[in-house]
């Protein structure tokens, strides 16, 4: 019989659960891990065995107890806004060359950070460049399986990351149908098919990439840590663990977390934050494990700054009977927000009825999982510094309401490797040009105001089924404007068409009800919705003639259909830098509103 978590005594799941006291290098956690969630996580064998905080995995990658209160002092930082003068800059710009000699030598890209890094630097190699992914720990993916749409991974075979047969391979499971149901609704659950419904598998992604990358010449420089850039006229000087690297451009995929981010941000605080825990289980009934659900609530409003607890649920390959459950909440970083290893406490005691267990005792916890988004309205991160471009969750640009850095990385990659590849070929890699392939996106912008009208500011007092009400009816006018609405947004997609009727249909059908919603984001953020909604009209707008532009002035050898001579004569009489400059506006108005997922 299979060894079991014992039940936590009655007392820990109470409000004001006794903590054990958790002081951690780099800060005191204010709110430690419980003496379950000790129990619990100690008797994971692998959660002791795999305690090594070198190894790179990125963000999730960790799930032992020291990792978790690593996570919780960063939080419990974060909060107090300790981020601000961190001293010397990390990157640096010099006013002049680097030694001539070796800036020859230099690599084309270096890419710092080798989580999403390596699928961006093996279509980079692939292309023709010569690049070096630095990676600080092994390089190496975690082994919690990432949810993404097939037709997502399809984007790495289009940037010769993968082959289609490596995407095949790297997909441990599929799953279907996918649930959307929110607590207190009359309405039965929303059902669709093929929406994030492949788990990929990180650990194979990052070795088949990494595979690739090597074969076709790229350099892994591992446990090699990134101490700070010089930018100098020629190149950039990457102090790699004392030794000195040389390349005409740095890509930070450091993660949200990078040196050279928490520099161009001052250090400030961020405008919102996901936090997820959760766990991937064995145990559940095998032939009950079969759909996901994608998002869902089960309690109202909570109370001490925790906001509302949000769900999700799926399969994992690792057995019929496993399967991951997350929760989650939106909040802002305030000091009076709570721990993350308190919120632990409340998923233990939610999570059960959630999956129709009488207990956590039904099934044993493989692995527990927690994660932390900052999310900042100025998205994606403009660079402050020549040579230097963020990338993946670095930059921002994933979508503040879901935690899909992958599902991001995934819908950009081919845009992102063809602006580095058209920047080395112009030089265009100064700021501005850089800050062109980090352009504003209005779709993204006005997604900010979703996670703030799914959260709960501190002081408001919005009723305790307040955001229950408003799910359900967001989503069931969504579901009622049919699938060409509801697919792209549940996939991070926002687009003006889409966002414009479910606000006329919301406010046709719930009057009432919009000032509630008004009241609780409360005027500055709506004011600030309006403009980046009617960018996102324009950006519509203007995506025919730019996709026609981006066409006419693509780099040679692409594509060769539909060319217009009399486009083409005037795109001949353009330098490289103009046209690449021309490029970034046509793509910043399609990938802006949308149009790049038709
Ligand atoms: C619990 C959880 C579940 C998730 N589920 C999904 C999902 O289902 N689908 C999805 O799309 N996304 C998911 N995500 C998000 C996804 O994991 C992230 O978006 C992704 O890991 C971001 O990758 P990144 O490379 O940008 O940053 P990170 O993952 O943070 O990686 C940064 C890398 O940089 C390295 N590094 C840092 N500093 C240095 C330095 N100084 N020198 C050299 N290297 C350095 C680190 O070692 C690390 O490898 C989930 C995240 C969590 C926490």
């Amino acid at each position: 019989m299979r060894a079991r978590v014992d039940t936590a005594p009655a007392w820990t799941r109470a409000r004001g659960r006794r903590r054990v006291g958790a002081r951690v290098a780099g800060g005191v956690a204010r709110d430690g891990p419980s003496a379950r969630t000790i129990e619990i996580m100690e008797s994971i064998a692998s959660a002791r065995d795999d305690d090594d905080a070198s190894a790179a995995r990125g963000a999730g990658g960790t799930t032992t107890l020291e990792g978790l209160m690593r996570l919780d002092a960063a939080w419990t930082s974060m909060r107090r806004g300790a981020g601000r003068g961190d001293g010397e800059a990390f990157a640096r710009r010099r006013r002049r060359r680097a030694a001539t000699e070796t800036a020859s030598d230099a690599f084309d890209v270096a890419v710092c950070g080798g989580t999403l890094g390596i699928l961006v630097a093996c279509a980079l190699q692939r292309r023709g460049g010569r690049v070096c992914v630095i990676e600080r720990g092994e390089l190496r993916g975690r082994e919690q399986e990432w949810n993404v749409s097939r037709a997502e991974l399809e984007a790495l075979v289009r940037a010769g990351a993968l082959t289609a047969e490596d995407a095949d391979e790297v997909t441990m499971i599929e799953f279907n149908p996918i649930r959307c149901g929110f607590h207190g609704s009359e309405k039965e659950d929303i059902v669709t098919r093929d929406v994030l419904n492949c788990g990929v598998s990180p650990a194979r992604l990052v070795a088949k990439c990494r595979e690739r990358f090597e074969e076709a010449g790229g350099r892994v420089m591992e446990r090699a840590s990134l101490n700070g850039v010089d930018v100098y006229d020629d190149c950039a000087v990457l102090d790699v663990d004392g030794n000195a690297v040389h390349a005409r451009l740095v890509l930070d995929c450091m993660g949200f977390n990078s040196p050279i981010v928490r520099q161009i941000r001052g250090g400030a605080k961020p405008d919102g934050v996901c936090v997820v825990v959760g766990t991937c289980a064995e145990g559940f009934d095998a032939s009950k494990n079969e759909s996901a659900d994608l998002i869902r609530t089960v309690t109202d409003i909570e109370t001490d700054y925790r906001g509302q607890y949000f769900w999700e649920a799926f399969p994992a390959s690792s057995g019929p009977g496993d399967r991951t459950t997350y929760m989650f909440t939106y909040m802002d970083a305030e000091e009076a927000r709570p721990s993350i290893a308190s919120m632990l406490d409340d998923y233990w005691e939610y999570m059960p009825a959630y999956q129709g267990l009488s207990s956590m005792d039904d099934v044993k916890v493989k692995r527990v999982l927690f994660g932390l988004f900052p999310t900042f309205r100025n998205s994606p991160l403009k660079t402050e510094i020549d040579r230097v471009l963020a990338i993946g969750d670095a930059s921002g640009i994933q979508s503040p309401l879901s935690f899909g850095g992958l599902a991001a990385i995934l819908r950009h990659v081919n845009r992102i490797t063809g602006a580095v590849e058209e920047a080395l070929d112009a030089n265009a890699l100064d700021r501005d040009a850089l800050r062109s392939i980090n352009a504003y996106q209005p779709a993204l912008s006005a997604a900010w105001l979703f996670q703030r009208c799914m959260s709960v500011r501190i002081g408001a007092k919005p009723k305790r089924d307040f955001i229950n009400r408003l799910m359900t009816t967001n989503f069931g006018v969504m579901e009622a404007l049919g699938e060409d609405v509801m697919r792209p947004f549940l996939q991070d997609v926002v687009t003006f068409k889409g966002l414009g009727k479910t606000l006329v249909s919301m406010t046709a059908s719930k009057p009432l009800f919009v000032p509630e919603i008004l009241i609780n984001a409360g005027p500055g953020p709506i004011a600030d919705w309006f403009r980046h909604f009617i960018a996102l009209g324009m950006y519509d707008l203007l995506s025919s003639p730019a996709g026609a532009v981006a066409h006419a002035l693509r780099p040679a050898g692409q594509d060769e259909s539909n060319a217009n001579p009399l486009v083409e004569a005037v795109s001949g009489s353009l330098s490289p830098r103009q046209k690449f400059f021309i490029r970034r506006h046509a793509e910043a108005v399609i990938y802006g509103c949308g149009r790049d997922a038709h």
